[in-house]
């Protein structure tokens, strides 16, 4: 028996990297999943692959959150667990960051998350029953160079996710936030923040001295989604080999 068996997730942002762990966990364990992003190319292969179905999703966009939500509805009759995990992260001091990156970086991490929770409410109420899970960060607790909007966008999932959790336990709708921190995936190794963080420094202030790979994140992503985190809700995960302590 799967953790996930009888569920429909939607998981967003997942061509690759961790959503796309993600989407493979989820299936291993028993989920049909329907997952979104805006890079069709690779989503196409990753759903061909594992037989997930894609769907192009920019999560900015309401119109695309009524469309993947109602892929996933006619497709297998119901809704019952959302993954935020679409985002974008642009390493840029204060100074040198234009007002336009600090919206787009706002608008995907942020809003996103928001329009991603407002348009599976009637879905899972009409289910009887929900879990949306909100990718945030170590940075939804600290700030760090260079990162203002990206902690800000995360910071800020924290409160939608709490509010979210108040605002839903009503209809058996449980909202929790998951908070990584260093990640095997492309957004860790940006350019920018490989040019000015030495990475071996960084490790050396981790207790697990590694980059986690994707699916150590899946896992705690996957628990939260299933009924046996049935009394989880608007509380804060942290899956960061000890960085933070
Ligand atoms: P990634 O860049 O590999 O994956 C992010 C995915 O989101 C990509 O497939 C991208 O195309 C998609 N995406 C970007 N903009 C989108 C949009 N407007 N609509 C839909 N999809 C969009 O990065 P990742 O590390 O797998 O990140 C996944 C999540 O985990 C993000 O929310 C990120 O902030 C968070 N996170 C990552 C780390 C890390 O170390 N990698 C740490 C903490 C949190």
């Amino acid at each position: 028996m799967g953790l996930l068996d009888g569920k429909v997730a939607l998981i967003t942002g997942g061509a690759r990297g961790m959503g796309a762990a993600h989407v493979r966990l989820f299936l291993e364990e028993g989920a049909r999943v329907v997952f979104g992003d805006v890079l069709d190319e690779e989503g196409k292969a990753l759903a061909e692959e594992s037989g997930a179905t894609y769907v192009h999703h920019d999560v900015t966009s309401l119109q695309d959150w009524g469309r993947a939500v109602a892929t996933a509805t006619e497709l297998h009759g119901k809704l019952d667990v959302l993954v935020n995990n679409a985002g974008i992260l642009k390493f840029r001091r204060i100074l040198d960051m234009s007002p336009e990156d600090f919206d787009r970086v706002i608008d995907v991490n942020l809003k996103g998350t928001w329009l991603g929770v407002k348009s599976v409410i009637d879905p899972m109420k009409a289910a009887g029953r929900g879990a949306i899970v909100n990718i945030s960060s170590i940075e939804g607790f600290i700030g760090a160079e260079g990162l203002s909007a990206y902690s800000a966008s995360k910071f800020g999932i924290r409160g939608v996710t709490k509010s979210a959790a108040r605002e839903l336990a009503k209809f058996k709708i449980r909202v929790n936030s998951v908070h990584p921190g260093a990640i095997n995936t492309a957004m860790a190794l940006d350019p920018d923040i490989m040019a000015e963080v030495d990475a071996e420094t960084f490790m050396k202030s981790m207790v697990i001295k590694r980059f986690a790979k994707p699916v150590e994140v899946s896992h705690l992503v996957a628990f939260l989604a299933s009924d046996r985190a049935s009394y989880c809700t608007g509380s804060e995960f942290t899956v960061d080999g000890g960085l933070l302590t």
